[in-house]
């Protein structure tokens, strides 16, 4: 078992984390060890001395640890784990039962008991990502209480917790089927080709589900759309399924052009008749607004950060800037679909840079929907700061 230090919390602190606040922040420590060992357990105490509840130590960019249970006599263990799957498992029973849709997050960190871990079912092969070292120590713990929860072809995991934020290439199959990727999973009757053991991410965002359903269902007939930062292009089969007259997807990552082609392919969608663009998006807005090309719908999903040899791009500065570009070759009338995964700001904050765009370029507008976490991925109601996923689809008015 991990070994166990008591970590004091500072006074301003012990409330919050007392009331169920389950990330463990650096200010909050009295003293912290630098040389603590990732996956030390902490025994979290009021300035008194009192117990608080216990934790892990793990470092990640948003704390140094999570808070595990206010119970002192819980042991971390793997009938700990189990029952946290469990639990979680039982909430997902409606997707199980789903024939349409094999692919969605059965464990989702802090929102079901465990910061730092994610679970990810596809098909029946289950992806493990661990968000820090700390966490990574509990690893065979956490594999053995799985196989004991769950009925699983095989294991695959994602060690996101590399040096400098970058991924460093793996194989991360641990055990069980050897997957033959591309495997083809379904959502919503949808098909995308998914491969576990390629980098850190897999060729679809399962936390995108409830956006690509209202494009194809609401928003794509007849329309030409434009999809930005489109990777697998999973917005454009989505579009293209919806009855779209012509889907655009426009990428700087070489390999999303054959990933896009399968995608669309998997779909029996003749990828000749869409158009397919691996450039850098801004370049792509400039070549657009020369030619006077305007799209009915517009998908804006960034990542939070990326940086090009040419410039930087952050969504917490550039987002109004996007938008208003965006806003050159949009159709009247059109629709803007607005995506940020930043957990640094909140909603309303979103639509202050939504607000922001559109008034510089004298637009009105409407907010038709607004999506944010699908239901597979649990939060704390108490702590929606949790829910980084923000969409706003927005109509132009005139
Ligand atoms: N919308 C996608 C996910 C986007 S992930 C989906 O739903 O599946 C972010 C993508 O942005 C990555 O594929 C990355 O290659 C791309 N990207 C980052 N900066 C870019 C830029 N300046 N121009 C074009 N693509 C960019």
């Amino acid at each position: 078992m991990n070994q166990l230090v008591e970590l004091k919390l500072k006074p301003n602190f012990v409330a919050e984390v007392s009331n169920g606040y389950p990330l463990i922040l650096k200010e909050a420590a009295e003293t912290i060890d630098e040389a603590l060992e990732e996956g030390t357990l902490l025994k979290i105490v009021r300035p008194n001395g009192k117990y608080i509840a216990t934790g892990y130590y793990g470092k990640q960019n948003k704390g140094i640890g999570w808070v595990l249970t206010n119970n002192q006599t819980e042991e971390i263990d793997e009938a700990f784990f189990k029952v946290k799957f469990q639990q979680a498992f039982i909430k997902r029973d409606s997707f199980y039962n789903i024939e349409d849709t094999t692919a969605f997050r059965v464990f989702n960190g802090e929102g079901d008991g465990i910061g730092g871990l994610t679970i990810d079912y596809y098909d029946g092969f289950y992806l493990i990502s661990f968000y820090s070292q700390g966490i990574y120590s509990f690893r065979e713990t956490i594999f053995a209480a799985l196989k004991e929860t769950a009925e699983l072809r095989g294991i695959y995991e994602k060690k996101r917790f590399d040096t400098n934020g970058q991924y460093v290439d793996q194989d991360d199959y641990v055990e069980g089927e050897v997957g033959e990727f591309p495997i083809i999973i379904k959502e919503n009757g949808m098909n995308f080709a998914v491969n576990l053991n390629d980098g850190a991410m897999t060729g679809i965002f399962l936390d995108q589900r409830d956006v690509r359903l209202a494009l194809r269902e609401r928003f794509s007939e007849g329309k030409t759309v434009l999809n930005t930062f489109s990777y697998t292009g999973a917005f454009s089969v989505a579009a293209a399924l919806g009855g779209a007259y012509e889907t655009t997807s426009v990428d700087l990552a070489k390999r999303s052009l054959p990933m896009t082609i399968e995608q669309f392919s998997v779909n029996g969608i003749d990828y000749e008749q869409q158009q397919i663009k691996v450039m850098n998006v801004f370049d792509y807005f400039s070549y657009a607004a020369r030619h006077q090309l305007k799209f009915d719908v517009v998908v804006l999903d960034p990542p939070s950060f990326a940086r090009t040899k040419k410039m930087t791009f952050s969504t917490s500065k550039d987002y109004p800037k996007l938008i208003g570009e965006a806003l050159e070759i949009t159709a009247a009338k059109g629709i803007i679909v607005a995506s940020t995964n930043n957990a640094s700001f909140n909603m309303k904050k979103f639509k202050t840079f939504i607000d922001k765009a559109f008034k510089e370029k004298n637009q009105r507008y409407k907010i038709l929907e607004q999506h944010q976490l699908p239901e597979d991925f649990v939060i704390l109601e108490d702590y929606p700061e949790f829910n980084y996923l923000k969409v706003c689809i927005i109509q132009l008015l005139k």
